[in-house]
């Protein structure tokens, strides 16, 4: 192999390293630098029911919870491929914008415990929070600490089940950060809703104005 080429390779393979750009619900290349141009066009939409309302107020999700979504949302979540955090982010900031735009002040995100923190290494709705937030030029909010490492709500079907296993594992961190803020909730998915309205209920019991939630993706059949 010439000096050239030898060079050529490993510029390639570093400016793949640093930008790998595959769409993260295909693996595909992303033609726009986020996603597929197939992606793009099929992926399951929420569409003009974006929105859902529940005991946790109200929650925005650009995305139903199948497929390639799906997919893409696990392997981001256990397996570490952030990847997709760009995409992810923009998804969720236009969403936010669109159906709560003026009606929050502070954006913040429902955290894992310290245990599942240290075996996964990376709190995977944080990283939500701010790569929504970089367009929006504010810092995401830490306002909620995980005190229980409660079972995965994904191994408990049952709605008041679920309920049950997130009640007061939550608590606020700096309840004077908290009062009199409309927040914006971040979370992954919304299945039940049974986190979403724990975290909510510890955010206002803590003086918070008023609580929308956010999440990438929503279970249809709930
Ligand atoms: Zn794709």
């Amino acid at each position: 192999m010439s000096e050239k080429n030898r060079l050529d390779g490993i510029g390639k393979s570093i400016a793949e390293f640093f930008f790998p750009r595959r769409c993260p619900f295909c693996g595909g290349a992303a033609n726009d630098g986020l996603m597929c141009r197939k992606c793009r066009s099929t992926l399951p939409y929420t569409g003009e029911h974006a929105v859902q309302k529940g005991t946790f107020g109200r929650c925005a999700s650009p995305l139903w919870y199948e497929g390639g979504v799906r997919r893409a949302i696990l392997d981001y979540k256990f397996k570490g491929k952030l990847g997709g955090l760009d995409c992810f982010g923009q998804m969720m900031a236009r969403c936010a914008a669109e159906e709560f735009g003026g009606e929050f002040d502070a954006v913040t995100w429902v955290p894992v415990s310290k245990k599942r923190l240290r075996k996964r290494h990376f709190d995977q709705s944080r990283f939500l929070a701010a790569s929504l937030c970089v367009d929006w030029h504010v810092a995401p909010v830490e306002t909620l600490r995980k005190t229980v490492d409660n079972p995965p709500q994904s191994g408990t079907a049952d709605h008041a089940r679920r309920r049950a296993n997130v009640l007061g594992v939550y608590e606020a961190v700096d309840p004077a950060q908290i009062a009199g803020k409309r927040w914006l909730l971040v979370d992954d998915v919304v299945t039940t809703g049974s986190t979403l309205s724990e975290c909510a209920r510890v955010l206002k019991d803590a003086g918070a104005a008023d609580v929308v939630c956010l999440t990438l993706a929503a279970a249809r059949n709930r």
